[in-house]
């Protein structure tokens, strides 16, 4: 799978291309993505996936599914799944290479053994409190624990205490020795193993001490033979223990690289926040159209092909940065554009009765299905007596700009006539319903006597129509950077009409041949996808984005200032 764009070369690539010229890794060039199962996966996720599977693809190399299971939690096979699923669905291939961080624990464990033998790491007795108030700051070099002397024998028999159960939970440590007064803090005798008794997905309760981060992600990418082992810039400080611990045990080494992590305004990309989102009810799961998970992007009708555009157009920097969230739509109009069939559907209904239209009858009218598109061909649609037309396609008193439906004014009707608006019928002063009459001269849609109308209008035939649900989403968020207000909780800013359902909607009959997940357009009103609670008797449709293009528009307005 590739996309028609070229590659663009980013400052990855460029290191890829020197490792390949110097053949510093024999002309290999192996990536993974490593997720910790720990909740769904996001946009941001999407960007490292697009990366590390993307470079593979170009390389001819291979890209590890991983799973960095290294923290016994909850719930954790449910996520396993959904990565899996949601890789796939990408439009990426693991193909025999799924690993889990925690198949290597026993490796891991003798790595550390071997640490210890080599003096390079012992047991202490601190707590973890105390080891944070000894780690000094920027200014101050920390002090060394009165256990960091220990002997090697003392070590080795402490640390198998340590994994045969011997202590309880925090009661001991395994500590690298490097430095207490290294200038990186990360350097300062890190913690590599603490005491966890928990049951974990995969090794039960076979283990209760668990790896730390630093010390377990360097063996997982050594052990895999990784070549470039691509993480966010908040690791790159954390590059010298990685380079350590490799080096202190004399294994194999990749060579780490650091890239800015995607973020997008009006959303929170942090597992941690929309754990919050989904366990506290505000929004629907994990899967909920207004989450940027990529099950949530997916539900909502955004399209892999789409993700992988605007994962590459946002490119690979250094430097972080907030993308617009109308960037990404702008990717999502741009693919549907091309590959949405188009419908009509009625979002709020407004009866129109054709005075002068014969009762009973119904023609069958021929409607393109997509404009950008010829081969995807056309459709008939039935035209009766009566219609249902959006309800703000009609004003009774129009202000000057208003060019559509009003008391006595003709617009034309999308593939069918033009229709004159000639009475209106209110019930408590609201407008109910209209009468029109058609002209049979105008059918398709243009008059032969050369006369204009102003606008076109969608409808739906009342006879033929089918009553759907439509979910409408507007952002989660009402600020750009909801997660950045210092001292704020981030649900204060959630958007209260982020959802809005409407029931009573009505669509042309031709979408019941619709499967779940399809994508479509709902002509003037947007795209949208079938959500996968349709049945046959209850459709159900969500909006996945607006046709009007405020990105563009935005872009416009930028340059002009
Ligand atoms: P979160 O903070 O959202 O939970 P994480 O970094 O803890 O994210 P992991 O499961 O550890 O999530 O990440 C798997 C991979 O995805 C890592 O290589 C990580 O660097 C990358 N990644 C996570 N978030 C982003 C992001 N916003 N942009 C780019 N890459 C990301
Ligand atoms: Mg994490």
């Amino acid at each position: 799978m590739q996309d028609a764009e070229t590659v663009s070369k980013d400052f990855i690539r460029d290191i890829i291309d020197d490792d390949l010229r110097t053949n510093k890794y024999q002309g290999r060039v192996h990536t993974r993505f490593p997720p910790e199962p720990n909740g769904y996966l996001h946009i941001g996720h999407a960007k490292s996936i697009c990366l590390n599977f993307g470079i593979a693809q170009d390389y001819k190399g291979l890209c590890n599914l991983r799973f960095d299971d290294t923290n016994p939690a909850k719930e954790e096979e449910e996520y396993v799944q959904s990565i899996k699923d949601n890789v796939k669905w990408l439009g990426f291939d693991w193909e025999d290479r799924l690993f889990f961080a925690s198949d290597y624990f026993q490796q891991m464990y003798e790595y550390a053994v071997q640490l210890i033998k080599a003096e390079k790491a012992y047991v202490d007795d601190q707590t973890a409190d105390k080891i944070a108030e000894t780690r000094g700051n920027l200014t101050t070099p920390g002090t060394n624990s009165l256990y960091r002397d220990r002997t090697v024998q003392e070590n080795l028999d402490l640390f198998e205490g340590m994994k045969a159960g011997v202590f309880a939970d925090g009661q001991k440590v395994l500590r690298a020795k490097i430095d207490m007064s290294h200038p990186n803090l990360n350097m300062r005798d890190p913690i590599m193993y603490r005491i966890l008794h928990a049951t974990h997905h995969n090794t039960g309760d076979e283990w209760c001490i668990y790896p730390m981060y630093d010390w377990a992600h360097g063996l997982e990418d050594s052990i895999e033979r990784i070549t470039h082992s691509i993480c966010t810039l908040e690791f790159e400080n954390h590059r010298p223990l990685y380079d350590w611990f490799l080096d202190a045990l004399g294994v194999y080494h990749p060579q780490q690289i650091e890239f800015a992590r995607l973020n997008l305004t009006f959303t929170v990309m942090s597992k941690r926040l929309l754990l919050q989102l989904v366990d506290e009810g505000l929004v629907a799961g994990w899967d909920d159209p207004r989450l940027p998970t990529i099950s949530g992007m997916r539900r909502r009708g955004y399209s892999p092909s789409s993700i992988r555009t605007f994962c590459k157009r946002i490119g690979v920097a250094k430097f972080n940065s907030m993308v617009d969230f109308e960037f990404l739509e702008y990717c999502v109009r741009e693919d549907l554009n091309k590959t949405a069939p188009r419908f009509m559907g009625v979002l709020r209904p407004l009866k129109v009765v054709l005075e002068n239209y014969p009762e009973g009858r119904t023609e069958e009218l021929d409607a393109v299905n997509n404009p950008e598109d010829p081969s995807m061909g056309s459709r008939k649609i039935p035209f009766s007596k009566v219609l249902y037309i959006e309800q703000d396609d009609f004003m009774e008193n129009p202000p000057k700009d208003f060019y559509r439906l009003a008391p006595g004014r003709e617009v034309r009707l999308r593939y069918a006539y033009f229709i004159k608006c000639t009475n209106v019928v209110k019930k408590d002063g609201k407008v109910v319903e209209l009468h029109c009459t058609y002209d049979p001269a105008t059918k398709g849609g243009y008059a032969p006597d050369g006369r204009k109308v102003k606008s076109t209008i969608h409808w739906v035939s009342a006879d033929q129509a089918v009553t759907a649900e439509v979910r409408l989403y507007d952002r989660l968020f009402t600020i750009k950077d909801p997660a950045g207000e210092k001292g704020r909780d981030f649900k204060q800013f959630l958007n209260p009409t982020s959802l809005e359902v409407l029931s009573d909607c009505k669509v042309e009959p031709a979408v019941q041949a619709l499967k779940s997940s399809d994508r479509l357009q709902f002509e003037r009103l947007g795209y949208f996808c079938v959500d996968p609670e349709t049945t046959p008797q209850h459709l159900v449709f969500n909006r996945t984005v607006e046709l009007r293009d405020s990105w563009v528009k935005k872009q416009k307005a930028s340059q002009k200032t």
